[in-house]
């Protein structure tokens, strides 16, 4: 087997590494927390897709039958992830000509070029929150008498009815509850609103009948209930950023524990997932990244800059997905290099054999939810015992809790392997390339190529066909030892703004200055 190795997950709620065992045999059923669209996203809640999408991949690698649902909260995510402030929509319709409708569909669309961009995967499902509003009051009256009381402001939920609350946040040692805002009337500091009333005398742009009036349903309502309806409870593996241990997604607990009616975290059904998982922040060197302060880093912002995206997914593989990540320039332009070195001996391997046609270049998997393993060869295709060793060791590297920066090293061996069969060299690179997901063919449907990855900043005022073509007259000066004209076309480059990157690793190159 290509892929034996056992695979082992970090469990938040058990804050341990386990085997994965799934809940219903050859099947993985995920549910990813999905954004809130109120505003673009930024490179550190992509960071949260980069890494579902990793444990995706693996899950498939690894022979599971994949179905992933994200979500698109397009209500009730209020400012504070608590109870207090405003519906994070309502108030960006207020400052906005748009309906609160035309501004969830254009940050969805936004948000799902991103996911293209960065070569994640489609889930089964993108469930749409406000899709899911009859089944949310369902869901909030089958709970209702045992686990929820009224207030003028909604209906609560009385986390004192559920065993064990908070445990996934360890809320009694960490700051967890501490942090929570009073609402006025609420039973405990940690209750929270399963459906929020629009107050008297008020008219909310998204606002439902309810048993308990007209209102809106509370967020973390909507994961329980799509993840629910989807997936089936227990399902196997939830996954958020890290901010989500805290409170999202010990309310989403809570409620699946009381839904599933019966007490106690320690049967797995009654958590809803038997696994949470949650990747680290991406930061910036002054703190955590957000959308209102400090330069608005979006993946639209790096490419505009003329950085490749996979530069950016790269990046966040370098890292483990539970370590925190800084975001730097530097480092993004380190990601690019690496890439480029990457893309180039595939590119060499690619012309040696003589075809464009790889063994994996008919496979487009980002449609579907095709199993990687069916086109992963048996072992004894490759004949040559390094090549089986190393499949085997990037197997082991992704199997122990996504260890990405391992089998990126792996995958470096792969390809810095001499006196090797070009083919299967070849074929063993591009099996690792998928699992990654740095496989991406660019939108003209041809593979990734080294001067895909040039640098190339929007604002560029030169065209290519202008550069190309001064950099060949350059080469036939420089062919003749006639470093003057060399010089003289590289100063009139310069001055438009083109450095030629003589000293490139990876040999003669140019790039747009910013
Ligand atoms: P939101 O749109 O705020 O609901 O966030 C979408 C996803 O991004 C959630 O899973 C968050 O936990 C995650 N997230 C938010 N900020 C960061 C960050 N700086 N780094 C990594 N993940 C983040
Ligand atoms: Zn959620």
């Amino acid at each position: 087997m290509t892929n034996a190795a056992p695979l082992i997950l970090f469990n938040s709620l058990t804050r341990q590494l386990e085997p994965f065992v799934p809940v219903h045999e050859g099947e993985a059923r995920v549910y990813s927390c999905g954004p809130t669209v109120y505003n673009y996203p930024h490179i550190g809640n992509m960071r949260a897709y980069v890494f579902a999408d990793i444990l995706g991949r693996t899950l498939s690698w690894k022979g599971y039958r994949l179905t992933h649902v994200i979500n698109i909260t397009d209500v009730g995510h209020l400012t504070d992830d608590a109870d207090a402030g405003e519906d994070k929509l309502e108030k960006a319709a207020k400052f906005s000509a748009q309906s609160i409708w035309d501004i969830a569909r254009h940050y969805t669309e936004a948000y799902w070029a991103d996911i293209r961009a960065l070569n994640i995967r489609q889930p089964a499902h993108w469930s749409i929150a406000t899709d899911y509003v009859p089944q949310m009051i369902e869901f909030a009256k089958s709970i209702a008498d045992r686990h929820c009381y009224e207030l003028d402001s909604g209906l609560y939920f009385d986390t004192a009815t559920v065993a064990d609350y908070g445990r996934l946040a360890r809320a009694q040692t960490d700051e967890g509850e501490g942090r929570i805002e009073a609402v006025e009337g609420k039973r405990h500091a940690a209750d929270f609103a399963i459906w929020r009333k629009t107050p008297p005398g008020e008219t909310r742009q998204m606002e439902w009948d309810s048993p308990w009036g007209k209102g809106a349903p509370g967020w973390h309502l909507e994961c329980s209930v799509m993840s629910g309806a989807l997936l089936g409870f227990p399902f196997d593996i939830h996954t958020g950023g890290i901010d989500h241990r805290e409170i999202h997604h010990p309310n989403e607990i809570a409620q699946n524990q009381a839904r599933c009616c019966t007490n106690g975290l320690d049967n797995p059904a009654n958590s809803g997932a038997k696994i949470w998982m949650h990747n680290n922040f991406l930061v910036e060197r002054s703190g955590k990244m957000s959308k209102s302060s400090g330069e608005f880093l979006r993946l639209q912002l790096l490419i505009d800059r003329g950085y490749h995206p996979l530069a950016y997914r790269l990046m966040c593989l370098q890292a483990h997905y539970r370590s925190e990540l800084e975001f730097s320039w530097d480092g993004l332009g380190a990601a690019l290099t690496r890439l480029k070195r990457m893309v180039r001996q595939i590119d060499d391997l690619r012309h040696q054999y003589g075809s464009t046609a790889g063994y994996l270049s008919t496979t487009t998997d980002n449609e579907g939810l095709a199993l990687l393993r069916v086109i992963a060869p048996r072992p004894d295709e490759f004949e040559d015992q390094r090549l089986v060793a190393l499949l085997a060791e990037f197997d082991e590297a992704i199997s122990a809790d996504l260890g990405t920066p391992q089998a990126l090293v792996v995958l470096d061996k792969v390809l810095s392997l001499k006196r090797v069969d070009v083919l299967q060299k070849h074929s063993l690179a591009s099996i690792m390339l998928r699992v990654l997901g740095l496989d991406r063919l660019e939108p003209d449907g041809d593979f990734l190529k080294p001067a895909d990855l040039r640098i190339r900043p929007k604002a560029a005022t030169i065209s290519e066909p202008e550069i190309e073509t001064a950099l060949a007259r350059r080469k036939e000066a420089r062919a003749k030892k006639d470093f003057a004209t060399s010089d003289a076309i590289r100063d009139e480059l310069a001055a438009k703004g083109v450095e030629v990157m003589d000293g490139d690793p990876l040999g003669w190159e140019w790039k747009l200055g910013d």
